[in-house]
């Protein structure tokens, strides 16, 4: 049960991806988290920093789609200032959205990549659709109430994954 939230890549940042990262890795498609893996949850847009990083992905050819569990006019303000389109309300981790988003980048699912920062939303459903996943450390900023709560159900994942010797890429520090 716990290897399907094992995610395939730990990375510290979301700004470790790139396009040559993702190509030696033969992934040419990016589904990407938006609350604390690109957006802080205590921003209304993306800093200028990851705006430009998300923008040289695509200029370097990686088709990107953003997928939040949120929506509202702070989604549609995202879409607009990227010029990504967000699919909203995507009640991860149930795979139908994350379906749909690899539907909507035109890529066969192994060349696409899931990057999010929440094991039991963006890595579970990325499995559970049948697509890689890559887990960032969150972003600083306030977590909703129910994701509080998935934080502390993930140390325990953690925890479980040390003591029986899964690497979890993070050994020195904790979550
Ligand atoms: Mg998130």
């Amino acid at each position: 049960m716990l290897q399907i939230l094992q995610p395939d890549f730990f990375l510290q940042n979301v700004l470790q991806v790139s396009t040559i990262w993702l190509q030696v890795r033969n992934f040419h498609g990016l589904i990407l988290d938006v609350d604390n893996t690109f957006v802080s949850r205590d921003a209304q847009l993306p800093s200028a920093f990851y705006g430009a990083w998300l923008a040289k992905l695509q200029a370097g050819g990686t088709r990107v789609i953003l997928l939040s569990n949120n929506g509202g006019s702070r989604a549609k303000a995202i879409a607009e200032a990227t010029g990504i389109p967000v699919q909203t309300w995507a009640i991860k981790p149930f795979p139908a959205a994350f379906k749909q988003a690899g539907m909507l980048l035109g890529l066969p699912r192994k060349q696409i990549l899931v990057v999010g920062d929440q094991l039991f939303t963006d890595i579970l459903g990325a499995h559970l659709a049948g697509f890689k996943a890559a887990l960032v450390k969150p972003l600083p900023g306030t977590d909703f109430i129910l994701t509080h709560g998935m934080r502390t159900l993930e140390k325990f994942v953690f925890n479980y994954w040390r003591k029986t010797g899964v690497p979890t890429g993070w050994e020195e520090d904790s979550l």
